[in-house]
């Protein structure tokens, strides 16, 4: 039997890069998805329409996560799981970074992850399970120079992860992170060729992971196999900043 048959799965940010890569995952392990995302174009029908719906969310709004999870609902039944994954970057050190660059970050992953987490578990915990996957950074682990917005955010949401897998442990809902290292990305690929190569001098396996990497460690989050877990954060990182 495929890991997630039978089960409903929304997706943040899931139009592209690793939030594409965790929906295509689930959808060959049997899931049905929604894909949220501030464009989400043809998403679902690169990934079988049948199985998936794509719908604009930005997930700052929380009427927006309300109405991801209420298309899923309507679609395929309530979810089961969620991946909280949207994201962006505004990098700049302190001396150049606008408060509004510091906002924007802040309001992307860590208000977005707060939403897509407390309106996912009020449904899970009258179901009685469900797992969320909420998609942190290494960023957040070592602090970067010039993401003092996203660094605060993504250990945020290490924080925010463990504290929601305590309260709702109790009503079968799991809460866990993934903290990915440099993956190959949209995001990624656009920095500077001397920052890449910089950032791959610092990776033990010497490569950027591939987003189907942190797919696969989203499906054992998401999935039975990792059954008796809550609260942790899974690097996937090539061993960078172990
Ligand atoms: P991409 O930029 O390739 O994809 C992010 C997606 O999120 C885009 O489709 C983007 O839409 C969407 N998005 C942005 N803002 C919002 C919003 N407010 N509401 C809904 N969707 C939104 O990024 P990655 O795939 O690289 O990153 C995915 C996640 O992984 C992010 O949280 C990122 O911080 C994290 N991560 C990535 C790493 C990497 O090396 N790539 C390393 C560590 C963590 P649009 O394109 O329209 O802006």
């Amino acid at each position: 039997m495929s890991l997630l048959e039978g089960r409903v799965a929304a997706v943040t940010g899931g139009a592209r890069g690793i939030g594409f890569a965790i929906a295509e995952a689930f959808v060959r392990e049997g899931a049905r998805v929604v894909v949220g995302d501030l464009n989400p174009g043809d998403a679902h029908r690169k990934l079988g329409a049948d199985r998936v719906r794509a719908v604009p969310c930005d997930v700052t709004r929380a009427a927006d996560v309300e109405a991801l999870l209420a298309t899923a609902r309507a679609e395929f039944g309530p979810v089961d799981v969620m991946v909280n994954n949207a994201g962006i970057t505004r990098d700049a050190t302190m001396r150049t970074m606008t408060e509004d660059d510091f906002d924007q970050v802040i309001a992307v992953h860590l208000k977005g992850t707060w939403h897509g987490t407390r309106l996912a578990a009020a449904i899970m915990r009258e179901q009685g399970h469900g797992s969320i996957v909420n998609i942190s950074s290494l960023s957040g682990k070592v602090g970067m120079a010039g993401q003092t917005n996203y660094s605060a955010a993504k250990a945020g949401i290490v924080g925010l992860t463990k504290a929601a897998a305590k309260e709702v442990a109790r009503f079968g809902v799991r809460v866990n992170a993934i903290r990915p290292g440099l993956i190959r990305t949209p995001m990624t690929t656009a920095m500077p060729e001397k920052v890449w190569d910089r950032k791959m001098a610092e990776i033990p396996m010497a490569r950027a992971g591939e987003v189907e990497e942190v797919a696969k460690v989203a499906l054992f989050l998401a999935s039975d196999l990792s059954s008796y877990m809550t609260g942790t954060t899974l690097e996937v990182t090539g061993g960078r900043f172990m």
